[in-house]
């Protein structure tokens, strides 16, 4: 917990170019009241990947944008139910279509991984970011998503000390099993296998 966050524009890549502070310019933004102070001092070397539909199943339907800004009709639909109440987020969604939205500034702490813990430390929400692929647990994404998922990567890895890259399955193990089984870590390391993370398949 010791090393200093990146100093955006100090140095690297044009891909800086592509942040305004903790905002990535090419998202569509939609402001989520679901954030934090990130402890002092924390180094963001985590991105924890996530799946989230809703309803289960369905796709495009505004809702998971509704959950995020605490506007969700919780007896809209049965599933709500259980959702009652909660106040989440994530930094990043994007939908099957590839489209990007971003609802919390990456520099803040985005309220999506709960009870966690990985890479010796606890409470993954302090020292990561999140990123939510529409889409069933266990099942697949589109190459629309994985397109913009590995182009989001590249460009937060540009700004940010990211070492690590997870499922909320590995950092939740037992609790959580999103983004799942038909989530192809392998596409992804081979794109970026030249940033140097850690994958899930590496162990
Ligand atoms: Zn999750």
């Amino acid at each position: 917990m010791s090393t200093p966050m990146n100093k955006p524009g100090a140095s690297g890549p044009a891909s800086h170019g592509r942040w305004n502070a903790g905002w990535y310019a090419r998202a569509r933004r939609v402001d989520s009241p679901n954030h934090g102070h990130r402890p002092q001092g924390a180094a963001i070397d985590l991105v924890v990947v996530h799946s989230i539909s809703l309803p289960p199943g369905e796709h495009g339907t505004g809702d998971i944008e509704r959950l995020f800004t605490n506007t969700l009709d919780f007896d809209a639909h049965p599933y709500f139910q259980t959702l009652r109440g909660m106040e989440v987020s994530s930094h990043f969604v994007i939908a099957r279509d590839g489209t990007l939205t971003q609802f919390v500034d990456c520099d803040r702490r985005a309220w999506h991984a709960g009870r966690s813990y990985f890479r010796g430390r606890s409470n993954c929400n302090d020292d990561s970011i999140g990123i939510e692929l529409e889409g069933l647990e266990g099942g697949d994404f589109t190459a629309a998503q994985y397109a913009a998922l590995m182009a989001l990567c590249r460009d937060i890895a540009a700004r940010y000390p990211i070492r690590f890259i997870a499922g909320h399955e590995h950092v939740a193990p037992g609790r959580k099993h999103d983004p799942g089984a038909g989530f192809d870590w392998k596409k992804i390391r081979n794109n970026l296998c030249d940033l140097g993370w850690w994958f899930p398949l590496d162990h």
